[in-house]
C-alpha cells in the first residue's frame, strides 16, 4: 500500500490514524457485531457516538451553551437556503462577495429574500478580501453573510466584517476547526466537512439559539426548518451515521494535536513554507494578495498554462495529487489541511524547486 499527498479542495486528506481505527473498527464496532455502517440511528451505540461528537467539538471550539450543534445534510449549499428561510424576518439580508461561494449564497438567498451585495471582491478576480469595517449595512438586514475562507481563490478574512450590530452568518467550510474562534461573535457558523473534518455528507450548523424559529415556518419544508432538527438533536430523520463517526473521531485527533491553537501553529508553519517559496521564486507566483491569504488553500500559477498543466501531471507522477487549480481559474492551487503533514509541503516545495530549475 502507498499513499500519495492529496492536496485536494474536498474531499480532502484526513489523519491517517483516523482512517486506521476506522477500518479497525469496520466489521465489529466495539463488540456490537456490526459496523457503524449498519448500525440503526436510534441504537445506544450510535446515541454514544453522536454526543460524544457534540461533547468534543464543544469544547474544541468552545461553544457557548446559547448554541446548538447540528449535523445536518445537503452540503453547505443547502445552507445557502435554509439560512434565509430560517433567518427571514424583514426579508433583507447583506452579503460580501468574495468568491464563487458567497456568490452562490447571495443568489440563492435573493430567491427567498431581498439580498444585497454590499461589498465585493470581483473586480480583480476574487484575489483580496474587500474593507469591511465600514459597508452601507441595511438599517433592517436580518444578518450579514460572509464565507470566511474562499477555497477557490484562497482568500481568508484575518478580522471579521464590521455587521454593525448585525448578525454575522459565516461558512466555514474550508477552515473548520483550522483555528481558534470566537463563536460568540457569530450567529451562525455552518462547513460542509468534507474538506478539514470528515467525509462528505455531513454539514455542521453551530446556531445561535434565539436564531432558531420558535414556530412552524408555513411553506418551509420540515426538513429545511432548523426547528426540526434542532428539536429532535439532529435526529428528525436518519442522519449521515458514519459521516457523523469519522467527524467524531477527527474530533479526537484534534484534541490529542493540542487543540485549535496548536493546530494553528501547525497550519502557519505549514503555510509559511510553501509562502516563502513562492514569494522568492522566479517561476510560480501566488494570486492572492499577502494580507488575505489563507492558511488552507493556496493558488500559485507560472503565467503559462502549458507550464502549469505539465507541473500538475509531473507532480502526479511524484507522489503530490490534485494539484490542478479550480476549473474556473485555472493554474494550481495546493489544499493543506489540518491533516496534510509538513512533510507533504515540504516534499511539494522541493518538487517546485526542482521544477523550477529544469523550467526556467
Ligand atoms: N462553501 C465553500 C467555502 C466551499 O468550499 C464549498 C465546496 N467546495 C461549498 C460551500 C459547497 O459545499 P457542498 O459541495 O458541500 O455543497
Amino acid at each position: 500500500m502507498s499513499r500519495v499527498y492529496n492536496f485536494s479542495a474536498g474531499p480532502a486528506v484526513l489523519p491517517e490514524s483516523v482512517l486506521k481505527e476506522a477500518a479497525e473498527e469496520m466489521l465489529d464496532y466495539r463488540g456490537t457485531g456490526m459496523s457503524v455502517m449498519e448500525m440503526s440511528h436510534r441504537s445506544k451505540a450510535f446515541d454514544d457516538i453522536i454526543k460524544e461528537a457534540e461533547k468534543d467539538i464543544r469544547e474544541l471550539m468552545g461553544i457557548p451553551d446559547n448554541y446548538k450543534v447540528l449535523f445536518l445534510q445537503g452540503g453547505a449549499s443547502l445552507m445557502f437556503s435554509m439560512v434565509p428561510l430560517n433567518l427571514k424576518k424583514n426579508g433583507v439580508a447583506d452579503y460580501i462577495i468574495t468568491g464563487q461561494w458567497a456568490k452562490k449564497a447571495y443568489k440563492e438567498a435573493g430567491r427567498f429574500i431581498k439580498a444585497n451585495a454590499v461589498a465585493s471582491s470581483e473586480d480583480k478576480t476574487f484575489t483580496y478580501i474587500p474593507d469591511c469595517s465600514d459597508l452601507p449595512i441595511s438599517e433592517d438586514a436580518d444578518y450579514v453573510y460572509i464565507c470566511e475562507n474562499n477555497t477557490i481563490y484562497g482568500t481568508k478574512y484575518k478580522t471579521l466584517p464590521n455587521t454593525k450590530g448585525k448578525t454575522l452568518v459565516a461558512d466555514v467550510s474550508s477552515c473548520f476547526l483550522s483555528e481558534p474562534i470566537d463563536v460568540s461573535k457569530y450567529g451562525i457558523v455552518y462547513g460542509g466537512v468534507q474538506k478539514n473534518v470528515g467525509p462528505a455528507g455531513v454539514v455542521i450548523a453551530i446556531i445561535r439559539e434565539d436564531l432558531i424559529p420558535e414556530e412552524d415556518l408555513e411553506g418551509v419544508p420540515t426538513m429545511l426548518q432548523f426547528k426540526t432538527q434542532a428539536d429532535a438533536g439532529s435526529l428528525y430523520n436518519t442522519p449521515p451515521c458514519y459521516g457523523i463517526y469519522i467527524c467524531g473521531k477527527v474530533f479526537k485527533w484534534l484534541k490529542a494535536q493540542g487543540g485549535l491553537e496548536a493546530i494553528k501553529k501547525k497550519n502557519e508553519e505549514k503555510a509559511k513554507i510553501l509562502y516563502d517559496f513562492l514569494d522568492q521564486s522566479e517561476l510560480f507566483k501566488g494570486t492572492v494578495v499577502k494580507e488575505d491569504r489563507s492558511l488552507m488553500n493556496v493558488p500559485f500559477v507560472t503565467g503559462d498554462k502549458d507550464l502549469d498543466a505539465k507541473f500538475v501531471a509531473e507532480a502526479k507522477e511524484a507522489g503530490l495529487e490534485n494539484l490542478k487549480g479550480h476549473r474556473t481559474v485555472g493554474g494550481m492551487r495546493a489544499s493543506i489541511y489540518n491533516a496534510m503533514p509538513k512533510e507533504g509541503v515540504e516534499k511539494l516545495v522541493e518538487f517546485m524547486k526542482e521544477f523550477e530549475a529544469k523550467n526556467k
